[in-house]
């Protein structure tokens, strides 16, 4: 069988994920990135003030990314997460302080009953309440799907009859955290999906994966190595400004520093922001080119980013005994561990020592827009207060450092009627494909949402053949 000559434009996950596919079946690809480092928006450095591995934000995974576990196993690195036996959540509140969603050992969806019947500090009531979501997962047809994508969030709770209690403690905190906007801006769908594919099936399905080394090592550096070692290759500082046709197929991609790139085929793993910007240089109407499930016209205007705002902080002691919580009522939304997991054995016993009586949190702010133009003192400040908020030790511990990284356009917000103009992998040119968490996934904006379409748009170059 012929193997194929493919450039991929994009060295975040989705081409990533597309070229160690298509490497793995003999295909000499080569990878396309604009910066002078992979990943795109999933990476991780080292921070030069304290040695320690950290990510441009903290990344959660889940027993239910597929794509995601299947792809770290080509990469042997499967073994640098930690996949939770069974669901099990903190939830820090200021006037509750803690309360524990932990799903029972039992086989799925009992785990999930068991779980939010035990969800104590939440009245009987509201979990009774809860359940009623819970039941929707199993009892919606495949018909009544599509209505929920006419809905947002919030009003599909409400008719689900959720109070303002059984949102804010729950419904909120999954989906601000699973589709990084608030429940008024985001589809029901959306969340219906991720739901279900958390919950329906086996157990471990809705268990969370944690990366237990920084991004880099587990999702991208391995994966560069293995596109290098087989036959393929990653050009970093290689910015793609226009796609060439002629014969109504597309012939080579030139970049911004001057160079000419021909092959056979081509796969785009850019945002949709990218996407337009090469498109329209190159004289190329989207709306000729794209397909989208609906048929309808792939509208640009109507993708809208959603900002994540990270912040690392490095305490003086301990405040934290959580490996990671959920916040309620502040406005910070999430709080993970980081200490000493991602400290190299190489390091010292004098510093382990010293980094074992300090603490280093990563604080994360989904749906964040609003914060974007405050100023690291302020972020700052409203992290000691929000930490202080909800954990006692906070209030006598001193910031000795801190990183905060600001992701403007982290992901796109899922709002209502998207679902139906997400691209198709494949578009009305026959060797022009495209790739990115953004594209129809059937996902929020993931990890696994741009590993799965990686690796579909790879699938299908290959079928071609
Ligand atoms: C702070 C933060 C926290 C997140 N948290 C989570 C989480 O907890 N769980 C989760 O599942 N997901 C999370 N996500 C989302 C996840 O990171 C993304 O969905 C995923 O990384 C998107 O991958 P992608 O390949 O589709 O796009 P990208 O990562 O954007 O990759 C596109 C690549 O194309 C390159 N590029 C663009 N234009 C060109 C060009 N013209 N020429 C060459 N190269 C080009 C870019 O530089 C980039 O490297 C988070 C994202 C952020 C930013």
């Amino acid at each position: 069988m012929d193997k194929l000559n493919v450039i991929i434009i994009g060295g975040g996950l989705s081409g990533l994920s597309a070229a160690v596919e298509l490497c793995a079946r003999g295909h000499k690809t080569v990878v396309l990135e604009q910066h002078r480092y992979s990943g795109g928006r999933t990476y991780s450095f080292i921070d030069a003030a304290t040695g320690d591995s950290i990510d441009n934000g903290q990344h959660l995974m889940m027993g239910c990314y597929h794509a995601t576990r299947r792809y770290m196993r080509i990469l042997g690195t499967e073994y640098l997460t930690l996949l939770q036996p069974s669901l099990r959540i903190v939830f820090l509140h200021p006037s509750k302080r803690s309360i524990h969603l932990a799903c029972p050992p039992l086989p799925a969806p009992l785990h999930l009953l068991g779980g939010l019947i035990g969800f104590k500090g939440v009245p009987l009531k509201n979990r009774l309440e809860m359940l009623r979501v819970a039941k929707q997962l199993f009892y919606t047809s495949l018909s009544k799907e599509q209505d929920l994508d006419k809905l947002n969030v919030e009003e599909w709770l409400v008719k689900l009859g959720q109070s303002n209690l059984s949102r804010k403690f729950l419904w909120d905190v999954i989906t601000i955290g699973a589709l990084n906007n608030h429940p008024k801006n985001v589809s029901a769908l959306m969340l219906f999906q991720v739901l279900r594919a958390a919950f329906l099936g086996k157990r471990e399905y809705s268990s969370l994966l944690l990366p237990r080394a920084g991004l880099s090592d587990v999702l991208v550096n391995p994966a560069v190595e293995f596109i290098r070692r087989n036959g393929g290759n990653v050009l970093l500082g290689t910015e793609v400004s226009k796609v060439h046709f002629e014969d109504e197929k597309i012939i080579s991609v030139s970049t911004r520093e001057g160079k000419e790139f021909r092959a056979q085929v081509f796969l785009s793993a850019v945002p949709w922001f990218g996407l337009d910007r090469i498109l329209s240089n190159s004289g190329i109407s989207s709306e000729l080119v794209i397909k989208t499930p609906s048929r309808e016209i792939c509208d640009w205007d109507r993708f809208k980013p959603s900002s994540i705002i990270s912040l690392q902080l490095w305490f003086d002691r301990k405040i934290m005994e959580e490996e990671f919580a959920a916040l309620v009522d502040t406005r910070v939304q999430w709080v993970f561990d980081k200490s000493l997991k991602f400290l190299s054995p190489l390091v010292s016993k004098a510093v382990k020592q010293q980094k074992e009586k300090g603490q280093h949190l990563s604080l994360v702010i989904s749906g964040a827009q609003e914060f974007m133009e405050m100023s690291k003192e302020e972020l700052l400040t409203i992290a000691l207060i929000d930490l202080r908020r909800v954990l006692p030790k906070a209030k006598n511990a001193n910031i000795v450092h801190s990183v905060v990284i600001k992701e403007k356009r982290a992901t796109f917000s899922p709002s209502p009627g998207l679902e139906a103009i997400r691209p198709l992998p494949n578009t009305s040119f026959p060797n022009l494909f495209l790739a990115g968490d953004w594209t129809a996934t059937g996902y929020p904006a993931t990890i696994e949402g741009a590993v799965m379409s990686g690796r579909k748009a790879a699938e299908l170059v290959h079928s071609k053949i």
